[in-house]
């Protein structure tokens, strides 16, 4: 595996690779890998020639009382692991290099971002569609991966797409998960035990919603479940719910009543630190 800091060093190794007819598949990340992020690894692995991790706590998506100085890092063993898993090359730049001081272009994309996560964390998505597209635009990959834990990410990524023209098919991959249900996230790393057994109660309520749905035979109102679900979050004092909402898939517009392709989606804050997000698809898939 090439490990990779600079831009044009990267662009010349994926153009010959381009010029040689490989596919390449391109793998997002900020790091401190988890068998979420190896399992993105593997389906590009198995569906491009080449892989392309990047690896780039981007600034821009923090906001300022966010955990950008103690985000977790462990960067010998994240090169192991991308390695083990057949990653072809790490791309590891610094921020400097990604962005140089006069750099002033956004990429904003509109209604998607403002609800659910963007509500809480203003101009994240903005700073989250702006490196995508510059990492689109220095790796040039046939295929990009990215997870579903991130499902309002993952679809912003998907209009973006279409709204830029970019040629880059968009893979989805399923939530990856800790034995009880937790979500893999390299924010549980924050976890002290016992928050780590409250905030289980996430994977819970959503899954709770999810039972009731398969378990009746007609159209559930959505209120209804979301007020049950919260009450049993309010059991975990240390959790506090941001947000949770019953989506329509294809645009993250809230419904109702759930009825076709629904998702729900909830983040929560445990102890006011440490924010976690998780989603359940409301229908078999
Ligand atoms: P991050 O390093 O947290 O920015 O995540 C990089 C990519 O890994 C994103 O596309 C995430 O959606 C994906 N990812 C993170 N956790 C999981 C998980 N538990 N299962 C599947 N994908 C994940």
């Amino acid at each position: 595996m090439i490990v990779e800091k600079n831009i044009e060093d990267t662009r010349r190794i994926v153009t010959e690779w381009h010029r040689k007819g490989f596919s390449i598949g391109l793998v997002p990340t900020m790091g401190y890998f988890h068998d979420g992020h190896l399992e993105l690894m593997k389906r590009a692995a198995d569906t491009a020639d080449k892989v392309v991790v990047s690896l780039f706590v981007n600034p821009t998506q923090f906001g300022p009382s966010e955990d950008l100085a103690v985000y977790p890092k462990d960067f010998d063993g994240d090169c192991a692991k991308a390695r083990e898993v057949g990653a072809d090359l790490l791309f590891c730049p610094e921020p400097d290099m990604i962005y140089a001081p006069k750099h002033c272009t956004e990429v904003t994309v509109g209604d998607l971002t403002e609800g659910l996560c963007g509500a809480d964390r203003p101009g994240h998505f903005t700073g989250v569609a702006t490196i995508v597209s510059k990492l689109f635009n220095i790796v040039r990959p046939n295929h990009a991966f990215f997870g579903e834990k991130d499902f309002q990410q993952l679809t912003v990524i998907r209009q973006l797409v279409a709204d830029l023209n970019f040629t880059v098919s968009i893979v989805g991959v399923p939530i990856v998960r800790e034995p009880d249900g937790l979500a893999m996230s390299s924010r549980n790393a924050y976890l002290s035990r016992s928050e780590r057994e409250a905030a289980l109660v996430l994977f819970q309520a959503l899954s709770r919603i999810k039972q009731e749905v398969l378990d009746s035979d007609g159209m559930r109102d959505s209120q209804d479940l979301l007020v049950k679900a919260r009450e049993l979050m309010e059991t975990k004092p240390p959790c506090r719910v941001d947000y949770l909402e019953i989506v329509d898939e294809k645009d993250l517009s809230p419904v109702s009543t759930v009825k076709g392709k629904c998702r729900v989606l909830g983040a929560i804050r445990v102890n006011d630190r440490i924010r976690l997000i998780d989603n359940l698809a409301l229908y078999m898939a």
